[in-house]
């Protein structure tokens, strides 16, 4: 039994790759090589030199001391805050970035709902001289304007997504159109583990490096590789992918997922796609969904931009479904305060997403000698504005 991908390109029922006929070529291109590509040894020397040099990696897993003694357990974070450009984002455009290289791609799209992903791509195509097309809602670009001045900064080329409701879904629409009209020079910089197979295996890997490192960082530290709970917030589910990677196969590490509830599960602005969830197709992966009886996406909300997607991938979805990880929904109010919480115990300004799994950790009775590592998959630096208008400071 293995929780990871088959060699189908699913994880149980979930996965798989429903595109267009006009896709096929580049998805069927890149489903054939990205194994080989990332097993060249010029690619690893590559991939790590960047992480290292460039990312900053391996970043801390750092022991929250007064933290600790709030939940009466070991708690450590993984400081994925600390990355370039403020969250775990960036390990998968540089990995993608020498993938398009190897495949010999000259034009980079992407999608963006927050334009945080907008943000890492935009970075790594500076980073290596690329052109840069990034997709956003109309409606995004307006409310995410320092991350579009960014993207600008960085000479990115920002185009609004003008039909349905301006947001992240319609923003991806254009870009697979943009990606059937010029499938010979242009790769596609999926930002998360979702999308068809092998999008969610190849994000995956490249975001695995951090239980790559929370394994020797935890022998050091703990005199054992494997901790008892490994907590992460899941939008599409990139960072927990990383954080549980290398553990997925250890039935001893509890893996906590943490969705966003929006207002509340049942209140018709939630993004728990868990609970919400059934069995669907979204951007070309069989996986869970929120969506109408006759399959329309019903528009998520979070106050989180992140976690404010209408799926999920599919190897969240299988571990939801198998129950080898445990889900919890959390409100906007709930993170705000976890927010502000951490800010205020440990001097560390989380990500609002972040903050979703770090209220998750109230829910747990954990045992004194319990070793929990939370992914602190981003800074809250974008988000202060929020912050500030929603607390009476
Ligand atoms: C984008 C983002 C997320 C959500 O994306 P995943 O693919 O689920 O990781 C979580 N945290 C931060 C800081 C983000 O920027």
């Amino acid at each position: 039994m293995t929780y990871n991908i088959d060699d189908k390109g699913y994880y149980g029922k979930f996965g798989g790759a429903f595109i267009p006929e006009m896709l096929h070529a580049n998805v069927e291109e890149l489903k054939q090589q990205y194994i080989s590509i990332m097993n060249e040894p010029s690619f690893q020397a590559d991939f790590q030199n960047l992480l290292k040099d460039y990312v900053g990696r391996p970043t801390p897993l750092y022991f929250a001391k007064r933290l600790s003694e709030k939940y009466k357990a070991k708690i450590y974070l993984k400081r994925e805050d600390l990355c370039h450009t403020g969250a775990h984002k960036v390990n998968n455009t540089i990995g993608q970035i020498l993938m398009a290289q190897r495949l010999g791609k000259t034009r980079i799209i992407a999608e963006t709902g927050a334009g945080q992903h907008g943000v890492a791509t935009a970075t790594v195509c500076a980073l290596m001289g690329m052109e840069c097309i990034v997709y956003m809602g109309a409606v995004d670009i307006k409310r995410q304007a320092p991350n579009v001045m960014r993207m600008k900064m960085l000479g990115a080329e920002v185009r609004p997504a003008e039909s349905g409701s301006k947001t992240l879904k319609d923003a991806t629409n254009e870009a697979i159109r943009d990606w059937i009209s010029n499938p010979k020079e242009t790769h596609y910089i999926i930002g998360s583990v979702v999308g068809p197979h092998p999008y969610p295996d190849m994000v995956a890997k490249f975001q695995s490096v951090i239980s790559e490192e929370i394994k020797w960082q935890l022998q050091e530290k703990e005199n054992t590789p494997n901790p008892d709970y490994v907590f992460a917030c899941v939008g599409g589910g990139s960072n927990a992918a990383g954080a549980f990677y290398h553990y997925l196969d250890e039935p001893n590490v509890k893996l906590i997922s943490v969705e966003a509830a929006g207002m509340g599960i049942n209140s018709g602005e939630s993004a728990a796609t868990s609970v919400l969830g059934t069995l669907g197709i979204i951007h070309g992966s069989k996986t869970l969904l929120m969506q109408t009886e006759d399959g329309q996406i019903i528009e998520p909300y979070s106050i989180s931009a992140g976690l404010d997607y209408p799926g999920i991938g599919p190897m969240h979805a299988h571990l939801i479904d198998s129950k080898r990880a445990q889900t919890f929904s959390v409100t906007d109010q709930e993170a705000l305060d976890a927010a502000l919480d951490l800010s205020r115990i440990e001097g560390i300004i989380p990500a609002l997403e972040t903050a979703h799994a770090l209220h998750a950790l109230s829910l747990i009775d954990f045992e004194p000698n319990d070793i929990v590592v939370l992914n602190l998959s981003g800074r809250g630096d974008k988000d202060l504005q929020t912050y500030i208008s929603n607390y009476d400071l």
